[in-house]
């Protein structure tokens, strides 16, 4: 899966999802790329999320909206993105997946469940990506 935000000069902010689907699909599986606010989600007026993992479940979450909707109501989003996290673990504890959020002022993190996570990050002011490693954290309801 690859996802990417990107937020313009005119701050403008944009994201999407794109993804081979789960290993071993079955013939016809939408799966949750092309689900609005499961594996991406942005709004111009807070920012932008995007997600890998174990989509059949996540898409019962709308994690990527979740997380857009509590940085609107204040999260940072480090807070934001384990709190999306963490609701889809509290009910499926062996679930596999991971989210990267991003606010309008640029601030990224990442959170993730049952793996170890990268996400890379590029601005103007930088001279090449910088690549961020997250490690799961326990899940806290
Ligand atoms: N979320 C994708 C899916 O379930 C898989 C992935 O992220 O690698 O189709």
């Amino acid at each position: 899966t690859i996802s990417m935000a990107v937020i313009d000069r005119m701050g403008h902010i944009a994201v999407g999802t794109s993804t081979n689907g789960a290993t071993f699909k079955i013939p016809g599986r939408v799966g949750d790329g092309p689900i609005a606010g499961s594996s991406a989600y942005a709004d111009t007026e807070v920012g932008a999320c995007g997600a890998t993992g174990d989509g059949d479940i996540m898409m019962r979450f709308l994690p990527c909206y979740q997380v857009v909707e509590s940085m609107r109501l204040g999260m940072e989003p480090k807070r934001a993105a384990e709190d999306a996290i963490s609701r889809i673990a509290w009910k499926y504890p062996d679930f596999v997946g991971a989210i990267f959020a991003v606010n309008k002022n640029g601030v990224h993190a990442g959170a993730c469940h049952g793996w170890t996570f990268q996400y890379s990050v590029r601005s103007p002011d930088m001279e090449d990506v910088k690549v961020y490693t997250v490690v799961p954290e326990t899940p806290t309801p």
